[in-house]
């Protein structure tokens, strides 16, 4: 059976997208044994243009970009694409449109796994981008039915910052593991009954054993939906 060409839009960090190229191989080789590793391609952006205009709230062009590279993987023989970050998915609709291939969004096998655990009130950490405008909030709310907790603005500035100025930059630093851990269990007061690590290096920070109520590593969820696309 040949499988599907994942088509990995990645460098949002290349921290993240390494984990995405682990978790999708040791998938593979879990699924189908032997020396059986991922057939799958990789655009990695240069993140410090990505980050500038993110910063400076530029999206339509962080949006040509993407697009850009969304089109690359197409003629590079991908069968279907990932954006592998949360905070890119505000375009995520623009991207798919600009391409005939699929577009495996990262918020649907999340939710669908908070919903088969048969939960629905989920806290929320991410970039500022991905905890405070609609564009996925708004998907785990509309498509899935979860009600969606943010932390509160101080504890979103924290954990904004705690991305860019250490994860993406490959540092995890104990103190800010423990300040994750104070806002998830803030979030947990609050009546959250899971976290959603709705970015993708977060996972690098944070396991199950900083967390009372389960985590939902959209990293992970995300990788592992790839390959049973690709070998559906
Ligand atoms: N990887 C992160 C996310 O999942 C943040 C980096 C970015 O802004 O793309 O949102």
């Amino acid at each position: 059976m040949a499988q599907k060409v994942i088509g990995l839009i990645g460098g949002m960090s290349w921290e993240s997208s390494a984990e995405y190229y682990r978790i999708i191989n040791e998938r593979v080789r879990d699924r189908l044994g032997g020396l059986a590793s991922a057939r799958c391609l990789m655009w990695s952006f240069d993140f410090s243009e990505i980050e500038a205009l993110q910063a400076a709230g530029r999206w339509d062009e962080a949006a040509t970009l993407m697009i850009d590279a969304a089109r690359r993987l197409e003629r590079g023989g991908a069968d279907f694409l990932l954006i592998c970050t949360n905070t890119m998915h505000r375009m995520a609709d623009a991207v798919a449109a600009s391409v005939a291939i699929p577009l495996l969004h990262i918020a649907d096998p999340t939710a669908e796994r908070v919903r088969a655990a048969g939960l629905t009130r989920v806290g929320l950490l991410g970039t500022a981008f991905t905890m405070e405008q609609d564009f996925y909030k708004g998907r785990l709310a509309a498509r899935h039915g979860l009600d969606v907790l943010v932390p509160e603005a101080a504890d979103r500035a924290l954990v904004h910052r705690v991305i860019y100025e250490e994860l993406v930059q490959g540092r995890a630093e104990p103190a800010s593991r423990q300040a994750y851990r104070e806002v998830i269990a803030r979030l947990v007061a609050r009546g959250a009954e899971a976290i959603i690590l709705g970015c993708t290096e977060i996972m690098l920070l944070v396991g199950p054993q900083d967390s009372a109520v389960p985590l939902f590593d959209t990293t992970a969820l995300h990788a592992q939906a790839a390959v049973d696309l690709a070998l559906a």
